[in-house]
């Protein structure tokens, strides 16, 4: 009898321990098992160095690759920014936009997804290489801050020749949740946006975390080449002052999740990448 109540009591212990043990696991946000993140190439521009690096590289052309991301999450699919769409774009870009794997909706669907299936969407910033293919995705919740909508739909002067709004003309419509501030997607830590104005007055990077990868950073424009990170001013930029606090901020998620940063716009880095169909799990 008391062999009998002794089992049931370390039972109970057992459970209570089990129990505590699910319960810190989730505290500590744990990415969900067969999380995965892809890069998608969407296409690239040519331009002047110095438009990315100040006065460095005066007289130099990059080729730049555009980035677009997939996250695969158990609670649904998530994009981050949407490429530039190659026809109808503003002067400035039109000789810049190299058209090559451009088009967002084939490029998931070279993955197995269409636009209907996208649950949410998070935009970096509005630019015309980051918001491209907005209109094609009327089923899903976009995430934007709301300095960046004002900023985009009444530009400053200087900023106009960035946003493309014949891109985004179906979002009045949308879902959109204006953020202000950072925002925790799924509420486990796995897929976290942080705000980093500068580059735009409402611009903002994610930190994906993989169960077996670890933490990524999808920086967006707030630190698009390494040289940015480690110093070098951008050409363009809304506030200076704030695009430094908002590298530091990203230095900040890099030692704090110990993660890797992906650059939205690095040549060299795009060439190390894992690229469709391989992803990072
Ligand atoms: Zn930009």
């Amino acid at each position: 009898m008391i062999n009998k109540i002794w089992k049931k009591t370390l039972l109970v212990n057992l459970f209570i321990v089990l129990f505590a043990l699910i319960l810190v696991r989730i505290s500590f946000g744990e990415p969900p098992q067969g999380m995965k993140c892809y890069v998608i190439p969407s296409g690239g521009l040519t331009l002047p160095k110095e438009f990315l690096t100040g006065f460095s590289g005066l007289g130099q052309k990059i080729t730049i690759p555009i980035s677009t991301y997939l996250v695969e999450h158990p609670r649904g699919l998530v994009l981050v920014d949407m490429g530039m769409r190659c026809d109808n774009k503003p002067e400035n870009y039109r000789n810049s936009v190299q058209c090559k794997d451009a088009d967002l909706v084939n490029q998931l669907k070279k993955i197995g997804y269409s636009p209907e299936q996208i649950k949410y969407v998070i935009l970096t910033h509005l630019h015309v290489d980051h918001s491209g293919y907005v209109n094609s995705f009327p089923k899903s919740v976009f995430f934007i801050q709301k300095d960046e909508l004002n900023e985009a739909n009444w530009p400053s002067s200087y900023e106009k020749g960035h946003y493309w709004p014949i891109d985004w003309t179906k979002l009045k419509d949308f879902d959109v949740v204006a953020l202000e501030g950072d925002w925790d997607l799924f509420g486990d830590g796995s897929v976290k946006i942080f705000r980093t104005i500068g580059h735009t007055r409402g611009h903002q990077s994610v930190v994906v975390t993989l169960p077996k990868t670890g933490s990524i950073i999808l920086t967006g424009d707030a630190v698009y080449l390494p040289e940015i990170l480690r110093g070098t001013m951008p050409g363009i930029f809304w506030n200076a002052e704030e695009f430094v606090k908002s590298v530091q901020r990203v230095k900040l998620e890099k030692e704090r999740t110990q993660g890797q940063i992906f650059y939205s716009h690095d040549p060299e880095q795009f060439k190390t990448l894992k690229l469709p169909p391989e992803y990072y799990e």
